[in-house]
């Protein structure tokens, strides 16, 4: 609050030293006036003896103490309206101003505290002796602290990490200083800085800000492990392809054997075309840059499709296939070519891995707002253990087998990101040498 730097004090103490004055000369002037009066009694001889000049004077002294009371009574009158307004002109705005500094350093205390109780990050504030000035709920969190831990020792000892703090705060060039800590299955960074006196630039103590990066680095394990997969997956058949054009290079092999060799090389180029195609797939998806066309479309008709496309396969396996509507399913809305590349992928795994002269039963029905399509094939099924852990990009049951098969490992954590760009889900259910069942649930609206 801005106090107001009127004039008016100044003026009014003015005016009351000018009544004040007013008041003195007025006195003064009546006594004077009153002593020439004496005076002249005296010279014109209307008082003639001592006596008199006694009563005048006494005459005198009731009028000025008169005088005096009624100057002082004045005097105090003023003094009091001088001092309630002062009081008001000053003393009450200079109050509010202060009241209102206290208030808003109050609400900004107030604000501070709760930033910091709301804080995801951690804030310890140590001061030069290594005791907590400040910790927030988040910091006790995250570094597990409990109620006896006080100090900086006592915290971070526990973590085994090499830490002196004199050196922390005394360094002279020293901004700030990052360590990794694991707390249980977190891992948290620590960023150490020192913090100094604003006025005489001296040491004050440490802040410590806590983050706890666990996702982070369990995303950069993933990146390095989809790296290193995605170079393994790569790197086989091409060896495999080398290996094949060298031998049929350098030997003299009859036609037959030549067609054996070359029909290698062919199967693992389009594993390894197939491979990329499911990387730029991923790729698509990952980075939402595949455009969603969703329109509305018969699944009924789609999975009818679909065992077409997949008849060749179907029959090179000896395969029994059926396809049961109901009737009656709602169209879905989704994008049809995203939706068919799942079932293609599902129905492709169940004639892949089921022997051959299989059975498998496609059923197109509907729940609530849902159409599903449920593909249960009597193939060697998944071990319950392996089972979680379908979905997980390049997860194979049996690796060599999986990749015999021209399986890539890709395909159901494909299907599984597009049914979740296209509003459905996926659900698996196996049994090892008794088979696998799929539900893939798609919205109707
Ligand atoms: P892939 O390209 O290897 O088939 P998927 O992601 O489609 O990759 O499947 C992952 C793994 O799940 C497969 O390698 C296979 O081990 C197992 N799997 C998928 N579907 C079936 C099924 N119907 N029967 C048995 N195993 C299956």
């Amino acid at each position: 609050m801005k106090m107001k730097t009127s004039r008016k004090p100044l003026t009014i103490v003015i005016l009351v030293f000018i009544v004040e004055l007013i008041v003195v000369a007025t006195l003064g002037v009546m006594i004077q006036r009153r002593l020439n009066l004496i005076d002249e009694k005296i010279e014109t001889r209307q008082i003639s003896d001592w006596h008199q000049v006694q009563e005048e004077c006494r005459e005198l002294e009731k009028t000025i103490n008169k005088a005096l009371i009624i100057g002082m009574i004045i005097f105090a009158i003023v003094t009091i309206i001088l001092a309630v307004y002062l009081s008001q002109m000053i003393i009450y705005p200079l109050k509010k101003m202060i009241e209102s500094k206290e208030k808003k350093e109050r609400a900004e205390e107030t604000e501070l505290k709760t930033k910091l109780l709301h804080m995801t990050e951690g804030i310890i504030a140590f001061n030069i002796d290594g005791k907590i000035d400040l910790i927030n709920p988040a910091a006790k969190l995250l570094l597990k602290i409990s109620p006896e831990d006080y100090t900086f020792e006592e915290i971070f000892n526990k973590f085994n990490l090499d830490l002196n703090l004199e050196k922390l705060i005394y360094l002279e060039d020293l901004t700030s200083m990052e360590q990794r800590i694991e707390v249980e299955d977190k891992t948290v960074k620590v960023l150490f800085s020192p913090f100094r006196n604003e006025e005489n630039n001296k040491p004050e103590g440490i802040i410590a800000v806590i983050q706890d990066i666990t996702e982070n680095v369990q995303l950069d394990t993933m990146r390095k492990e989809f790296v290193a997969d995605v170079s393994h997956e790569l790197k086989t058949p091409i060896t495999s392809i080398m290996g094949y054009t060298d031998t049929l290079l350098e030997g003299d092999y009859d036609p037959e054997t030549q067609k054996e060799f070359l029909q290698v090389v062919s199967g693992e180029a389009k594993r390894m075309a197939k491979l990329v195609t499911d990387l730029l797939d991923l790729s698509r998806l990952d980075n939402n840059s595949r455009y969603i066309k969703k329109e509305k479309f018969d699944l009924g008709e789609l999975a009818k499709e679909c065992q077409k496309n997949l008849a060749i396969e179907i029959k090179k396996k000896k395969h029994h296939v059926e396809c049961l509507v109901t009737a009656d399913v709602p169209p879905v809305y989704a994008d049809k070519d995203d939706i068919k590349r799942v079932i293609l992928n599902i129905l492709t795994n169940s004639i892949k891995y089921t022997p051959e002269g299989g059975s498998i039963k496609i059923y197109v029905g509907f729940v609530y707002s849902d159409a599903y399509i449920k593909i249960i094939d009597n193939g060697i099924g998944i071990p319950e253990e392996d089972l979680n852990r379908i979905f997980e990009r390049f997860y194979r049951v049996d690796k060599s087998r999986a990749r015999e098969m021209g399986g890539t490992g890709l395909g159901l954590s494909i299907a599984k990101e597009i049914l979740d760009k296209n509003g459905g889900s996926i659900d698996i259910k196996s049994k090892v040498n008794k088979g696998t069942e799929v539900v893939i649930k798609i919205p109707t609206k």
